[in-house]
């Protein structure tokens, strides 16, 4: 049987629903990844587990007393830094979003009042440097409760932390009309290291099993929604492409992984590259079997990695950033011109799973379908009930005659192991500025 939307829309379900919440680390997401091993195992696929360690929240308390509101809404930005138990009160100062240019000279106690995120080194470091007793953080969206969101290790032990919280937009918007002059916070955090996981099933090419193609999408979800269109989706498709091929069979091998944390920053596909890169530091190629040229480590065995993140959208428009050599750029676009669905193609490096392979040296392709409702992405608004079975269907049939054409029946992989220049440049910048600056979970 082809591609059925209907059997990856019982996998969606099933782990936006019956699992539900599922951020990295938690019980839930181990419960997820139960759900798709099974999967797996019941295809016939070598299914595997790949663990690695997380940093995930303690405590998250947090109070907000703003002069002339009372006390308002919060919730900390988790593995920040505490206040003493009583809280501390200050000055508050709005300091726009918070870059450089917005901050105030250096005063004991001021409690910087900011609109949208923390943001990546280059507007952390100078925060930080501006000494600020505590950050209020205010939602850039009306319609939703202070999110819990968590600073990133990286970060942390490189600039350092202050006291931070998060306010909704409503009363950050109240407080500034009203002039407020002074708050008081209290925040009380703690952080921990939990594990996480991986999960694979690997179909063993029947004629060319050292030429790899990896299919992924994260299957974990923000602390503060179900994560159904993002990504329990991408996820199902992923699943269901699974169980076409675990049947149909392929000459090439194809990984098809469900990812976890990868709202925590990529962490679980970084761990698998992590993997791949020191397996390839270990490979010594065999120089006295015939061809040892070709003796390549799993690294270089991978071709291709295809990514699924964010799909379910009723209405909404395809996206789809390739990293690759001109020809995959070309296939992906004769592909869908010939068949749909239609997308919007560009050069990006698309902020998921697929991003860690890039750097790595692998060409990739990401496959999300975007549109107005991606406002309600980590959000508790992802729900199952704004999924639509009908929407899986299309880049199913699509994605299958893509791997059945190039990657499982093709005489010779047609894509060089290749990534434009322009592309890399893109890669780089978003791994030294985005990954552990922007994704703070
Ligand atoms: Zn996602």
């Amino acid at each position: 049987m082809p591609f059925a939307s209907r059997q990856a829309f019982h996998h969606l379900a099933a782990l936006a629903k019956q699992v539900g919440i599922r951020p990295g680390g938690s019980p839930a997401e181990r419960r997820a990844s139960k759900y798709v091993l099974n999967h797996f195992r019941s295809l016939g696929l070598e299914a595997s587990v790949e663990p690695f360690d997380v940093e995930i929240p303690g405590k998250t308390e947090s109070e907000c007393t703003i002069e002339g509101l009372g006390r308002v809404a919060s919730r900390p930005v988790a593995a920040t830094a505490n206040t003493p138990a009583r809280g501390l009160s200050g000055p508050l100062v709005f300091v726009e979003t918070g870059e450089e240019v917005h901050l105030p000279e250096f005063r004991p106690g001021q409690i910087f009042l900011l609109y949208g995120e923390l943001g990546p080194p280059e507007k952390y470091a100078p925060l930080m440097r501006a000494k600020p007793a505590a950050i209020i953080l205010a939602e850039n969206l009306r319609f939703i409760e202070p999110r819990l969101t968590k600073l990133s290790h990286e970060k942390r032990e490189a600039f350092g932390a202050v006291p931070t919280l998060r306010i909704g937009f409503a009363d950050a918007d109240r407080a500034l009309r009203k002039r407020a002059k002074r708050a008081r916070v209290t925040v009380s955090v703690s952080h921990e290291w939990r594990r996480s996981q991986n999960v694979w099933g690997v179909l063993r090419g029947s004629e060319k099993p050292w030429e790899i193609v990896t299919v992924g999408g994260h299957y974990d979800s923000v602390w503060a929604g179900y994560g159904a269109q993002d990504n329990a989706g991408g996820a199902a498709v992923v699943m269901e492409l699974a169980r076409v091929f675990a049947r149909a069979g392929s000459k090439r091998t194809i990984r098809f992984c469900t990812f976890g944390c990868e709202e925590l920053g990529l962490r679980g596909s970084t761990a698998h590259v992590e993997n791949l890169r020191k397996a390839h530091a270990r490979h010594k190629p065999d120089r006295k079997k015939w061809g040892w040229k070709l003796d390549e480590s799993p690294l270089e065995q991978h071709r291709l990695m295809l990514n699924v993140d964010l799909q379910g959208l009723l209405m909404g428009e395809n996206y789809c950033p390739v990293g690759g050599p001109p020809e995959l750029v070309a296939a992906c676009k004769l592909l869908s011109s010939e068949m749909g669905p239609s997308f919007k193609f560009d050069e990006e490096c698309y902020s998921s799973d697929n991003a860690p392979f890039a750097h790595a040296g692998i060409p990739t392709a990401a496959f999300g379908r975007l549109g107005v409702e991606l406002m309600w992405a980590h959000t508790p608004a992802d729900t199952l009930d704004r999924c639509w079975e009908e929407s899986l269907q299309p880049i199913g049939e699509y994605l299958e005659e893509f791997l059945t054409r190039y990657v499982a029946r093709a005489k010779a992989f047609p894509f060089r192991r290749e990534i434009p220049e322009a592309h890399k440049k893109k890669v780089e910048e978003y791994f030294r500025g985005r990954v552990f600056g922007y994704v703070d979970g």
